[in-house]
């Protein structure tokens, strides 16, 4: 590999840098790895003059730098290759599933040399500092070798993961013997034959080096704080069924990946964890661990593996396992198993050997956190406990990930003066992760917002600067010049991004994913956990919308700001709401009672079923005209528990008790109550008041059996959503009038409360949420004359307020029903009724009781259940926990999106 090369500079660049005090081009890219070489290639294809910068010998980044032994990628070749052109494609064969370190720098020379990208790139050249200039309207970059760069735009495409990070120990410089960094690897190899050597760090480098140092060293140790899940990557050749796909349709293919999650097409899965046996589990996890393919177990064991505490440990534990049979010695083993992080909320390795290693006898596990390091000294490690007399020291202790090369550069100085380092003082602040509010054409690839390493790399990359660069291009053909985001839109990706947080389970584990490797760091999940597909379906839609979030200017033209946020749903509503839209269905309305029904019952199957809660039985009860089905939810832990009656929604036409199965589960699982679903009569059979009245009777009825029901006796809770929380608020109502039942508190999800369709959410919400207004008032009608609406037993908000039992009101941003559920809060509390109100930000109608679907609904169901215990009379559960599983410690402050009104 040519190392100490200067490249000349091309035609393009006009001008040469040792003539030149300033090197003047349109577009300056920074960092010739994966991500400026695609750039530099689209750039020229576009017509646009660039240089690239960077401060290795050659092509290459992430593979120029670490040539440790055993480095290779860890996502599948086929996969983790360009795509933009397939002749390139056809001119490539990858050699093994996993390509090592200089098969891919090879790879990536040949690209380099196939588009002649070389010429324009200026190696050894290192940039210090970039000013943008006000006057000239261009970046002005400071070099550390040869001519300055004057730039209209600046792509950083200086890696996420190629700052090292320092090491903290003290006493390197006393240390006599040779110290390596895996990620600066000598090119020429080092030869550990003989050599007592340390490894310090147990991340992806250490854990790819460590098997293979242990072959050649007389004596390894091992220094280990935080262990890591590794999977064996069974590495050979491409696997035939893999390769099947890709070239049975390499289109198609390529496609799919794209729209993935993480950018690797692998189906969806939908079966949840404790809906299959242990061992349908247990097969589906050897299966998983024979294939070696990390984000095929990340994905494809069962669907609440990513999301969901309970859905993780059962993955967690058999990993856990597989570590106890391969290592010999017990105490390596448990100090080899991680405990302190979910399964993939730190990025879990890829490795050879790396378990049995530790049962060879030349290989000794330190475990940090029983003896810390003490100092390094002049002839090895000493920890609290003992000395380790060492010739080799290998940091292996990983990088400043994702912001660490950004803000290398220093100062990166914006518009008024102010730096980068001043605008992320609090953590990294991005629109889509690729602008930043103040730093007009200045672009990051794969920086903090975007799906960076939490996905295939290489789909992210060219995502990226294809966005980029059809951007530039745009923004020529239109005479602008500039490109800057707006605050507005910057903050909105920080919420999208916080509410894509709690998708995953990223947020509670202390990695190199939210900053906590590096001390001082500001903390927080720096990449967008929403996925990849998503991701690029949101920066089309930025586009689309007129460059939504975005201020262009340019001489001779009109400024076009177009300031807003491009997500205001909760991403798994907005996922739902695209799917449904994707489906085309006819209006609910359109169908007629029987209709409607029957496709709510077939849509219903699709959905994944309720979690398991002590019993559930069936049964019989008395409503206002006769016999009325019931379904009863009782908790696992001993009784009596308070009794909770719910009412399900369902437009008083539609739904029963197998409807809102799952929310009933999920209800009964966090508050710790019996819940009894009611079977209350439908419209058109039944119209106007024989829900409200069967509201009144069955909670009357089921008060009066409690005890036989399981339940304590004394007051009651009512609950419901929709029309039932409309059929749950009368029933307080009635209950007052009529002098009982007892009832000691209501939740209202989302209610019905007044039959007036004048409120904003009505125009707001009219249509694209699912409920729409018309389907509201086909409802109504079917229900309802409108002589008996203003009726309180129709429109609760119309009715005697004070006195009624103490209520929890829940509503939606995206709901027609909103702003009615918010003026009942209001006139409860003005009627002297204690209220407490939930309003969920970017949630619909259906958010929160489409459970294991709506996974940002958590929060607020958890928040619906202590209610429900308060009101009862139940002490708080201390802990948090947001996905009715086990109670959870989130090592990052939680974004609330249900916030209190
Ligand atoms: C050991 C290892 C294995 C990996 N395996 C995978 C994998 O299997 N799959 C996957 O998707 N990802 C993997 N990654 C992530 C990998 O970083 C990316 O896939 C990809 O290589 C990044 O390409 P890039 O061009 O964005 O950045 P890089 O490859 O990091 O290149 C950035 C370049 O910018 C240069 N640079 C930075 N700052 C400056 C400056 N101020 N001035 C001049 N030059 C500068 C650097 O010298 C570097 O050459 C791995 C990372 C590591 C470290």
């Amino acid at each position: 590999m040519p190392e100490a090369m200067v490249a000349p500079a091309s035609d393009a660049t006009r001008g040469n840098p040792a003539q030149n005090p300033t090197q003047e081009v349109d577009v300056a890219v920074i960092g010739a790895g994966f991500a400026g070489l695609y750039a530099l290639h689209r750039l020229r294809q576009a017509g646009l003059t660039a240089v690239g910068l960077d401060e290795a010998g050659d092509v290459g980044g992430t593979w120029y730098w670490n040539r440790y032994p055993g480095a290779r990628c860890d996502i599948q070749t086929i996969d983790y290759s360009y795509t933009f052109d397939p002749a390139l494609e056809g001119a490539w064969t990858w050699s093994e599933k996993y390509a090592t370190q200089p098969e891919i720098l090879r790879y990536l020379g040949f690209v380099a040399d196939r588009y002649d990208l070389r010429r324009d790139i200026r190696f050894h050249t290192k940039v210090t500092a970039a000013t943008w200039d006000e006057g000239a309207q261009r970046w002005q970059l400071t070099t550390d070798n040869g001519a300055s760069v004057s730039c209209r735009y600046y792509i950083m495409a200086t890696g996420c993961l190629s700052a090292p990070k320092p090491p903290e120990i003290d006493g390197v410089k006393d240390f006599k013997g040779a110290v390596y960094f895996t990620s600066r690897w000598p090119h020429d190899g080092v030869n550990l034959a003989g050599k007592r050597v340390a490894v310090i760090g147990t991340g992806s480098s250490g854990i790819q080096a460590i098997p293979m140092i242990a072959e050649q060293a007389a004596q390894l140790t091992v220094f280990q704080r935080t262990p890591n899940f590794a999977l064996p990557a069974h590495n050979g050749p491409v696997p035939a069924d893999r390769l099947f796909l890709l070239e049975g349709d390499r289109a198609t293919y390529r496609e799919q990946a794209r729209w993935s999650p993480a950018g690797v097409p692998w189906p969806k899965q939908t079966a949840v964890s404790w809906q299959l046996s242990d061992a349908e589990r247990r097969e589906r996890f050897e299966t998983a661990w024979a294939k070696g393919d990390l984000v095929y177990i990340l994905t494809q064991l069962w669907a609440d593996q990513a999301v969901d505490v309970d859905g993780n440990a059962r993955v967690a534990e058999l990993v856990r396992e597989k570590i106890r049979g391969i290592v010999r010695d017990p105490e390596t083993a448990a100090a080899l198993s991680p405990h302190d992080h979910p399964f993939g909320a730190k990025r879990p390795c890829l490795d050879t050997n790396y378990y049995a290693t530790y049962n060879r006898p030349n290989v000794t596990l330190v475990n940090l956190r029983q003896e810390p390091i003490k100092a390094i000294t002049a002839s090895g490690i000493t920890t609290d406990k003992r000395s380790f007399d060492l010739d080799v020291i290998v940091f292996a202790t990983g990088f400043d990930a994702m912001t660490g090369a950004i803000l290398a550069v220093h100062p990166i100085m914006g518009r008024g003066g102010k730096t980068l380092s001043e605008a992320w003082a609090n953590g990294p602040q991005t629109y889509l992760g690729l602008t930043v509010a103040g730093f007009p054409n200045l672009f990051m690839v794969t920086g903090p917002g975007s799906p960076s390493v939490l996905s295939n790399m290489a789909v992210s990359i060219e995502q990226h600067i294809d966005w980029v660069v059809d951007r530039l291009v745009a923004m020529r053909e239109a005479g602008f010049t500039t490109m800057e985001a707006t605050e507005t839109a910057q903050e909105g990706w920080a919420r999208h991004m916080a509410d894509c947080s709690m998708l995953t389970l990223h947020r509670l584990a202390n990695t190199w994913y939210t900053g906590a490797n590096v001390p001082g760091k500001a903390q927080g999940v720096m990449p967008y956990t929403g996925g990849v597909g998503p991701y690029r379906g949101i920066c089309n839609e930025v586009v689309g919308r007129g460059m939504l979030g975005f201020k262009l200017a340019g001489p001779g033209v009109a400024e076009q700001c177009n300031d807003g946020e491009i997500v205001c749903l909760q991403p798994d509503v907005r996922l739902v709401l695209n799917m449904l839209a994707e489906m085309n269905l006819p209006p609910i309305e359109t169908l007629g009672a029987e209709g409607a029904r029957a496709f709510l019952n077939e849509f219903n199957k699709s959905r994944p079923a309720g979690r398991l809660v002590g019993e559930v039985g069936e049964g019989m009860l008395q409503g206002a005209d006769g016999p009325l089905p019931y379904r009863l939810y009782r908790p696992a832990t001993p009784g009596p528990h308070p009794i909770i009656v719910y009412f399900h929604g369902g437009g008083w036409v539609l739904g029963d008790e197998q409807s809102d199965d799952p929310f009933c589960r999920d209800m009964c699982r966090r508050s710790d109550m019996i819940v009894v679903s009611v079977g209350y009569r439908h419209a058109p059979e039944h119209r106007f008041p024989a829900a409200a009245e069967d509201g009144h009777a069955a909670t009357r009825w089921i008060a009066e059996h409690a005890a036989e029901l399981g339940g304590r006796a004394g007051p009651v809770l009512v609950a419901g959503w929709s029309a039932g929380g409309n059929v749950a608020a009368v029933t307080c109502q009635l209950a007052k009038a009529r002098g009982g039942p007892e009832i000691a508190g209501q939740l209202l999800v989302c209610p019905v409360t007044d039959c007036a369709f004048d409120r904003a959410s009505y125009a707001e919400n009219a249509t694209g949420y699912f409920l729409t207004r018309g389907l509201m008032f086909w409802f109504w009608d079917i229900y309802c004359s409108p002589a008996d609406r203003t009726d309180p037993r129709a429109s609760p908000l119309r009715g005697e307020l004070s006195g009624l039992p103490p209520a929890f009101v829940v509503t939606a941003e995206f709901d027609p029903l909103r702003d009615e559920g918010i003026a009942y809060a209001e006139a409860l509390a003005n009627a002297g009724v204690p209220v407490e109100q939930l309003k969920g930000r970017g949630h619909f109608h259906s958010s929160f009781t489409m459970v294991d679907v709506v996974i940002t609904g958590a929060i607020g169901r958890a928040r619906m259940a202590e209610a429900l215990r308060g009101f009862a009379g139940l002490p708080k559960q201390t802990t948090q926990r947001d996905d009715g599983a086990r109670p959870v410690r989130p090592a990052v402050p939680l974004d609330v999106n249900a916030a209190a009104g």
